[in-house]
């Protein structure tokens, strides 16, 4: 028998503070505590009337590399690492506050916010957090067909993805693959820590298009051609956990609890976001999903 859980939310606000990769700004994120049902939604309070984003589909934004979301104007660039944090400590209803149009980088993995989510402490509410159930094959595509993401049914109650990235021979970050069962235990233990990636060259376009000025080789990993430069990597497999910390933020769009195997082969935001899409799309009329008001 399968009991759904309750939803949960945060005790008491919590706050952090960072840079933002992109803008260089110094950002102070407050994530408050929400009733039930509400969801997450992202509130840029530095902009007039304070307009709230809810994170869902609907207001994904096309985007190269991260996910953002907008509404009537209002942007936040890089929510993955934030909706990750939250989706794997399982809280429901959050409002995420701001006073920049993005998130900071922290050390590029979820820590900086996990620990300050945790701190503040987790409480459960009343009502039960939507389930939808993955009863059949889905697939989204690259248009290049170099990767690749599917989701199809699992014979137990939960939720496993399995991640392999290969760039090929030439690449310095070697070929990985593993697979998780998720809960928010493996997620504190074996996801969280894990950081942003990216190749030396790839840095230096963003640096030439006025991206990252405040950023440094101990903020994230960047590759060069022989490994990763001024730094060390936390675990020999920490790029493809880190791909799977970012499938957890960007599959908690849908608004719901998730169960069933997400197989991923290179897979990056958008095509995320597509599966997502896709999932929802073969099982609305199944009555199995629902999705939070
Ligand atoms: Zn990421």
């Amino acid at each position: 028998m399968l009991t759904p859980r309750l939803q949960r939310t945060l005790a008491k606000p919590a706050e952090c503070r960072g840079i933002g990769f992109l803008t260089g700004a110094d950002i102070t994120v407050t994530f408050l505590p929400a009733p039930e049902n509400s969801g997450i939604a992202f509130q840029r309070v530095d902009l007039p009337g304070q307009p709230i984003i809810p994170a869902t589909l609907e207001y994904v934004q096309p985007r190269e590399r991260r996910t953002a979301i907008a509404s009537e104007g209002a942007v936040v660039e890089l929510i993955e690492h934030a909706m990750a944090s939250l989706a794997g400590l399982q809280i429901d209803n959050c409002v995420v506050q701001l006073n920049a149009p993005e998130l900071p980088g922290g050390d590029g993995s979820a820590l900086l916010f996990v620990h300050a989510i945790l701190e503040a402490g987790i409480v459960e509410q009343s009502a039960t957090k939507p389930l939808l159930v993955v009863s059949r094959e889905c697939q989204a595509v690259d248009s290049t067909g170099s990767s690749q993401i599917l989701a199809g049914p699992i014979p137990r109650h939960l939720l496993a993805i399995t991640f392999e990235l290969d760039y090929g021979p030439r690449s310095p970050i070697r070929p990985q693959v593993l697979t998780v069962e998720f809960s928010p235990e493996l997620f504190v233990a074996g996801l969280a820590f894990a950081r942003t990636f990216i190749l030396e060259e790839d840095v230096t376009a963003l640096r030439a298009a006025g991206y990252g000025t405040r950023v440094t080789e101990q903020d994230l990993l960047i590759f060069g051609p022989d490994g990763v430069i001024g730094n060390e990597l936390r675990a020999r497999d920490e790029c493809v956990r880190h791909k799977i910390l970012d499938c957890i933020g960007d599959f908690a769009l849908l608004g719901c609890d998730l169960h069933g195997h997400f197989r991923a082969y290179r897979s990056g935001h958008s095509l995320n976001h597509a599966i997502c899409r896709a999932v929802r799309e073969a099982h609305e009329e199944e009555g199995t999903f629902r999705q939070v008001a």
